[in-house]
């Protein structure tokens, strides 16, 4: 048996006390902890004052193994931590020549003049490991104490992130004997949590010791996740094979990937390409899709045509039927896809019309969505439910399922 290895997490400032930032360093570094088999024991949010850090650090080193602090590194007067840090630890500030030359390039490079308290980012307690910070100007700074190792972050979260991907886990993994923690994510899209379980209810129940399962829902999917803790690599695989044989036409990968990126994977495996058109949505299924690097060799465009002007003018809607059926309703969202297609000479094409709120009291929100290769056209309607901005990644995750299953069949 693995002794547990426990860790706390401070982070650090004002502004995540208020709410002003929302503290999602800690969030992010529990979930990288948790993955390598870390205990996060605690979390705690203290602002910029020189009394609750102490406590915050002198009751977490008592108690973990692991310490991280994340924030108040920078060069303004409210960010304390690394003075603190200095004293605490009984070290003295010198220069690290290798920091101080990459905070003079770093202004160079951006052509910013540089002030003195940049130049001061570049100090560092005597008895620390720099952690390089190849984003930012504030190193990353390793100390040990009693056993205890503690690494103090930016809070800028890019950086934050880098320098925890690039050295920070390493350097936990070679500290410490951590237990063997093996996730395996299958992502579904189509149906509701409360239904999977049910679907799940004997899978559930025959799970092996050591194994467990989460469910992780978000607007119009699902994942499902798998957690072996100190078990053989081939239980939580004939484990996840059933789940995912379970789970059949629901699922969309067998990895923890979004939506779009399956379909991105499925169009560049066909070689097919995709257009789409989009109104309630606001742009936001093209914006999904362009966020997939290399997204240019299946993502031909979108139009976002909201208004009816813009349905007619740009993509060849009749007017007329827009005057018979309404811009919401099947027969437009089909002409929407179909001009589309022809418009960007695709080999797919989506379209997309809604209401994101209730057109009127007695009419829930509903929207339709088009699905065409140029020869078939599917269309489905979906009554939506939450308020606006959720109904609109709702609208999108829903559209992106349609075309999923369109573009496998068709
Ligand atoms: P910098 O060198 O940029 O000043 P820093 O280490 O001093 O970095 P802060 O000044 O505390 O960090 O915060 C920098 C930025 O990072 C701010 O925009 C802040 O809102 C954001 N930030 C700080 N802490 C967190 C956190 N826990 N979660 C998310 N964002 C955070
Ligand atoms: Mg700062």
């Amino acid at each position: 048996m693995v002794t547990k290895i426990a860790a706390s997490i401070i982070t650090i400032g004002d502004e995540l006390l208020i709410g002003q930032t929302i503290d999602t360093n800690s969030a992010w570094l529990a979930q990288q902890l948790n993955a390598i088999g870390v205990w996060v024991q605690h979390r705690i949010a203290v602002g910029d004052n020189a009394k609750d850090i102490n406590d915050a650090l002198d009751n977490a080193i008592a108690h973990n193994n692991i310490v991280i602090i994340t924030g108040g590194l920078g060069p303004t007067s409210d960010d304390i931590t690394k003075p603190l840090l200095c004293k605490y630890f009984g070290a003295s500030l010198i220069q690290n020549e290798k920091v101080a030359a990459h905070v003079r390039a770093f202004f160079e490079k951006r052509n910013r003049p540089i002030l003195d308290v940049n130049i001061a980012q570049a100090n560092v307690p005597d008895n620390c490991t720099v952690l390089w910070n190849q984003y930012g100007t504030a190193p990353g700074m390793l100390f040990t104490k009693n056993d205890t190792i503690i690494i103090s972050l930016p809070g800028v979260p890019l950086e934050m992130m880098d320098i925890m991907t690039t050295s920070g886990i390493a350097i936990i993994k070679s500290k410490f004997i951590l237990p063997k923690v093996i996730h395996r994510t299958v992502a579904t899209s189509g149906k509701g949590e409360s239904f999977v379980a049910m679907m799940l209810r004997d899978f559930e129940k025959q799970l092996p010791q050591g194994l467990q399962i989460a469910y992780l829902p978000a607007l119009g999917q699902l994942k499902i996740r798998l957690t072996g803790i100190e078990i053989a690599d081939d239980i939580i695989e004939i484990q996840f094979e059933k789940l995912c044989k379970q789970l059949g036409h629901l699922v969309y990968a067998s990895t923890d990937i979004k939506l779009e990126e399956a379909i991105a994977q499925i169009l560049i495996q066909k070689n097919k390409t995709i257009a789409i058109a989009e109104s309630c949505t606001g742009g936001n299924i093209a914006n999904a899709f362009t966020n997939i690097s290399g997204a240019s060799i299946f993502f031909n465009g979108a139009l976002v045509t909201y208004a009816n002007d813009a349905k007619i003018n740009l993509l060849d809607v009749q007017a007329a039927d827009i005057d018979v059926y309404t811009s919401v309703s099947e027969e437009v969202t089909k002409a929407m896809a179909l001009n589309a297609i022809l418009k960007f000479k695709s080999n797919y094409a989506l379209a997309i019309t809604g209401y994101l709120e209730k057109p009127d009291a007695n009419t829930d929100a509903y929207i339709w969505i088009a699905v065409t290769n140029g020869r078939d056209v599917k269309t489905i309607k979906h009554l939506i439910a939450y308020n606006r901005v959720k109904n609109k990644d709702l609208a999108s995750n829903l559209a992106l399922d349609f075309l999923r299953h369109f573009i496998i069949e068709n």
